[in-house]
């Protein structure tokens, strides 16, 4: 059965859930949900994933929530750097403070209708922590939330 050969075990509802003997009951753990820290909107949602060089990954319910939603959707390949000491922290120019060591491979899937291929662009950590700052800044609020 398919659901028992995920490589990352989910928590203890989502294994419990896997284990239900049911191929009609259909289950993903969504990975990533950004939002807006003051007004609560999502900003996007993202299906994360460790890098190990196949571009294949399936995000068919990611991208259909996200159309519903109406944010975009992401797939992070993420590429951990291998350390046994705390990492030291770069700051940008706005005073953030950042983990430089992780780097990663992007697509923005929302629109995209495929499991694989997809069209990965290379982020460091400092160029991602920008997009998501962008991407808070760029945020045209139009919601009840507060
Ligand atoms: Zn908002």
């Amino acid at each position: 059965m398919a659901r028992n050969n995920y490589f990352n075990r989910g928590d203890e509802y989502s294994e419990w859930h896997r284990s239900i003997e049911d191929s009609s009951l259909g289950y993903i753990d969504l990975d990533c949900v950004e939002f807006h820290k003051s007004c609560g909107c999502v900003l996007f949602v993202a299906e994360t994933c460790r890098w190990t060089g196949k571009n294949y990954k399936n995000t068919t319910l990611t991208r259909k929530i996200a159309r519903k939603l109406e944010v975009p959707a992401y797939l992070i390949f993420y590429i951990p750097h291998n350390h046994t000491e705390t990492p030291n922290f770069l700051r940008l120019e706005n005073g953030c403070y950042y983990d430089p060591t992780m780097r990663f491979k992007i697509a923005r899937i929302e629109n995209f209708n495929y499991n694989s291929n997809y069209p990965l662009q290379d982020y460091s950590a400092r160029e991602w922590v920008q997009h998501l700052q962008e991407a808070r800044v760029l945020h045209k609020c139009n919601s009840n939330n507060i």
